[in-house]
C-alpha cells in the first residue's frame, strides 16, 4: 500500500502491513503463510504490560534537539520520558555534548477532562512549550485518552498555526489502537514527512541515515567518505531543519528495517529519494548487503567492493578465532523482527546456533509491498528455525528459556534480559543499535558474547538467591498454552 501523505495519519502496522503479534512456528512457515496470504494472527487469552505506541513515538521525537514534544495525556502516558532522557545522555555523551534534558510537557489530563474536554489545556500548554523552550517545531502526541474521547487535536494545532510561527505537527499513535508499539515509529515519521521535510531546492550528497543513538557515527562518516557521500544522522540528535531537507539526499539507508520502512519508502514515494532496502548492516552478510545496496544507488559499485574486500581482509584471523571459541554454544534471540532476523544471521556467523527467536511482532511485508530482505534471507537457508511472535511477553519468554536452556539469550530490551539472568541464563542486552555493526564491530561483538558465556557466575548466583513471580505450575506448562487457535 502507498503511504498516503494527504491522510492526517499513518494506519496501523496491522492493517498497513498486515503485521501480527501472535504466531508459533519456524521461519520457513512462517514466510510461507506471509507469502501466501494464509497469516493469521493469533491472540492470547492471557497477556501481560507491554510498550505502547505513543510511548515508541514519544521516545523517538524527543531527541530532536531543537522541538518540543507536547503530550497530550494522563501524566502517566508521559513516564517514559525518564527513560528517554537516560538515552538522550547516552546519545549526547557519544557525541562529547552538554547535557539538556528533552523538552517534553504533558497536558495533565485528569478525570474532568475526560468528561469536559482538554482542548483549552491543550492549547495552553502548546503556547507554554513555544514561549518557555523557543523550539524549531512542536510535535503533540495523542493518547488513549485523548482519543477516546475525541480531542480534535488536528483542529486545535490549525488554529494555533496563525498565532505560532513554526510548523506544529500531530501525532497520532494512541495506545490502544496497535498492539505493535512500531507503529508509534510510523506516526512519529507521517508527522515529519507531512508537517517538516519541504520539497527539495537542490539534489546533495547527503545520505540519510535513519537511527537511534548514533553512536558509529564517526566510523559512518568516513566510511561513506570514501564514496563521496555525507550521512545526516535522523532523527535523534538531528535538528528540525536538517529534517526539513532529507527531501535532498541522494539515498536513505536505515539501522533497522522496521524503524525505517516508513520515512525510507515515505521518501522514495513522495520525493524520489531511493531507500536502500536490505539486509541491517549487522555482520559480515548484512554490511555486504547494506553497503552494496548503496553502491549501486549512488553508482559506486567498485569503490564499495574495494572497501569490503579491504575490510574483510582485516578481521579474517580475528574471525577465525572468535568463531572457533563459539562454536558450539546455543543461543535463543529475543527482539523486534528486524532486530531479531538480523542478529540470528550474525550469530551464526560467528558459530553459534540460535536455537529459537522470539520477535516482538512481525511485518509479512514493509511500505515497498516486498517482504523484509532479513527474513528471506534467513528463509532462503538450508536450516530451518523455531520462531514465536510476542509482544515481549515475558511469561511465555521465561517458560520457553527454562525449557529450552541456553548457553546465552541475547536481546534488545533491558526488561527482557533481566528476567533471563534471574533464571540464570547469561544474557546480553544489545542497548546501541550499532552492536556488531560490520566487519570489526562483529568482531568486538563476538568477544562480548565470549566474556557472557564464559563468565556465568552474575547469572548463576543470581538465580539462586531470586524467587521468580512464576509458578512451578507455569514452567511445566505448554509455553503458548495461552495463544489461542487462529480465527479462520
Ligand atoms: S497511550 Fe494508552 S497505552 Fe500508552 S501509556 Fe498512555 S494509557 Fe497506556
Amino acid at each position: 500500500m502507498a503511504i498516503n501523505l494527504n491522510n492526517s495519519e499513518a494506519p496501523i502496522r496491522e492493517n498497513r502491513l498486515g503485521s501480527v503479534t501472535g504466531y508459533q512456528g519456524s521461519i520457513k512457515d512462517l514466510v510461507n503463510q506471509a507469502a501466501s496470504c494464509s497469516l493469521k494472527n493469533k491472540e492470547r487469552c492471557f497477556s501481560q504490560a507491554s510498550a505502547c505506541s505513543s510511548g515508541c513515538a514519544q521516545s523517538y521525537l524527543s531527541r530532536i534537539v531543537d522541538a518540543a514534544l507536547v503530550v497530550h495525556a494522563p501524566a502517566g502516558c508521559a513516564a517514559d520520558s525518564v527513560y528517554s532522557n537516560t538515552q538522550n545522555k547516552w546519545g549526547e555523551k557519544v557525541r562529547n555534548w552538554q547535557h539538556r534534558n528533552i523538552s517534553v510537557i504533558t497536558t495533565n489530563m485528569i478525570e474532568e477532562d475526560t468528561v469536559f474536554g482538554a482542548v483549552n489545556k491543550l492549547k495552553e500548554t502548546i503556547r507554554e512549550a513555544y514561549r518557555r523552550l523557543n523550539p524549531k517545531a512542536i510535535f503533540v502526541t495523542a493518547s488513549c485518552v485523548s482519543g477516546i474521547i475525541g480531542e480534535d487535536i488536528q483542529s486545535v494545532l490549525d488554529e494555533l498555526q496563525e498565532e505560532i510561527p513554526v510548523p506544529l505537527a500531530p501525532v497520532f499513535c494512541e495506545g490502544f489502537k496497535s498492539k505493535v508499539w512500531a507503529s508509534g515509529f510510523d506516526a512519529a515519521f507521517h508527522a515529519i514527512l507531512t508537517k517538516i521535510v519541504k520539497p527539495p531546492q537542490k539534489k546533495t550528497n547527503k545520505v540519510n541515515m535513519i537511527n537511534f543513538s548514533g553512536s558509529a557515527r564517526n566510523q559512518i562518516v568516513e566510511t561513506l567518505g570514501r564514496f563521496g557521500l555525507e550521512p545526516v544522522f535522523v532523527a535523534p540528535y538531528s535538528t528540525v531543519e536538517q529534517l526539513s531537507q532529507m527531501s535532498e539526499a541522494v539515498a536513505t539507508i536505515s539501522i533497522c528495517g522496521t524503524l525505517g520502512s516508513y520515512i525510507g519508502n515515505g521518501l522514495e514515494q513522495q520525493f524520489g529519494v531511493p531507500y536502500v532496502k536490505t539486509l541491517q548492516p549487522h555482520g559480515i552478510a548484512g554490511m555486504d548487503s547494506w553497503l552494496r545496496g548503496l553502491g549501486v544507488t549512488v553508482g559506486k559499485e567498485q569503490e564499495v567492493e574495494a572497501y569490503i574486500r579491504e575490510q574483510k581482509e582485516l578481521i579474517a584471523a580475528d574471525l577465525a578465532e572468535i568463531r572457533e571459541k563459539l562454536s558450539g554454544y546455543k543461543a535463543v534471540v529475543g527482539m523486534g523482527p528486524s532486530f531479531g532476523h538480523n542478529y540470528i544471521r550474525t550469530l551464526q556467523e560467528l558459530g553459534i546456533e540460535v536455537i529459537w527467536g522470539a520477535t516482538w511482532h512481525f511485518d509479512p511485508q514493509y511500505d515497498n509491498g516486498e517482504a523484509p530482505a532479513s527474513i528471506q534471507n534467513l528463509a532462503a537457508a538450508d536450516t530451518d528455525i523455531p520462531l514465536s511472535v510476542g509482544d515481549q511477553q515475558n511469561f511465555e519468554l521465561l517458560n520457553l528459556l527454562n525449557r529450552l536452556k541456553p548457553d546465552l539469550y541475547v536481546a534488545r530490551h533491558g526488561g527482557s534480559t533481566v528476567w533471563a539472568t534471574k533464571l540464570g541464563i547469561p544474557s546480553v542486552m544489545i542497548a546501541d543499535e550499532y552492536s556488531a555493526f560490520g566487519y570489526q564491530g562483529l568482531i568486538d561483538f563476538g568477544y562480548r558474547l565470549l566474556d557472557a558465556v564464559t563468565n556465568r557466575s552474575l547469572a548463576k548466583n543470581l538465580s539462586k538467591r531470586i524467587k521468580l513471580p512464576y509458578t512451578a505450575w507455569w514452567l511445566e506448562q505448554d509455553t503458548f498454552t495461552f495463544l489461542e487457535d487462529e480465527v479462520i
